[in-house]
């Protein structure tokens, strides 16, 4: 692994509150990042905004839905500029560069900047969705992921891989430790929405499912520890 797209779940931003963005967890995260940072890995991170609104939940009580999506859309920045800060507190360089023009928030994303930026050692934060309403940052991340020619898509999710049924509901599942992207349509598994599953699958861009939650899983599965699923 030398080039990553790790995705960041915006609902595991709020650890233990239900709501906003867990001071606790966010560093967690940012002293996890700087460390595999610091083994040259370079690294594009997309959060999710889940912590604070999603456009479908807007729907039917009175909200648009593109509006709503923008609203989410809006949360994913504000997540972003929380992530850069921790970085910053724990002493690594990050830049956010956002898919929607809002300068002086973050320079307006562009692949060869993000990729100039990850060449110098700097932890891109790319805020903001696909900055498209109908899209959620898992697209996202498997857009910019193939965009910046990351070497896999780093899923970091409250389960630790994919399982046969939900773990959380059927305690009999068992987890797969490589899978292929057809097994997973077959299986009508659940990694991503399908838009950014089929976007991976066609660019041949694996992605790897892990428990971010927990302290170290970052390093470990960068360091090739097979903690996680594969999806390939
Ligand atoms: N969103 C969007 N376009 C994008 C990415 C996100 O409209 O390209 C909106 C959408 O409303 C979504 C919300 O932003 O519900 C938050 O993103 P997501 O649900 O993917 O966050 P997560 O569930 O990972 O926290």
């Amino acid at each position: 692994m030398k080039r990553i797209l790790l995705k960041l779940s915006g609902e595991s931003l709020q650890g233990e509150q239900g709501y906003g963005i867990c001071p606790v967890r966010l560093t967690q995260y940012a002293e996890q990042i700087k460390a595999v940072a610091g083994k040259g890995i370079e690294i594009s991170i997309v959060i999710g905004g889940g912590n604070i609104f999603r456009g479908l939940s807007g729907v039917g009580k009175g909200f648009d839905r593109v509006k709503g999506d923008q609203m989410g859309m809006l949360a994913t920045v504000i997540n972003s500029l929380g992530l850069q800060s921790a970085l910053e507190s724990v002493g690594q360089k990050s830049k956010v560069l956002t898919s929607i023009n809002m300068s002086p928030v973050g320079e307006i994303y562009q692949a060869a900047k993000a990729i100039e930026l990850m060449q110098a050692g700097v932890v891109v934060i790319i805020a903001g969705g696909t900055g498209n309403p109908f899209f959620t940052t898992d697209t996202a991340s498997a857009l910019r992921g193939v965009e910046i020619g990351a070497d896999v898509l780093l899923k970091g999710t409250r389960v630790d891989g994919i399982y046969t049924a939900d773990p959380e509901k059927e305690p009999t599942a068992t987890k797969f430790s490589t899978i292929s992207f057809t097994e997973v349509i077959e299986k009508r598994l659940k990694v991503m929405d399908l838009t950014a599953f089929t976007m991976c699958m066609e660019n041949h861009l694996p992605i790897m499912v892990f428990d971010m939650d927990t302290y170290g899983n970052l390093e470990k599965i960068t360091g090739g520890e097979e903690i996680g699923t594969i999806v390939k």
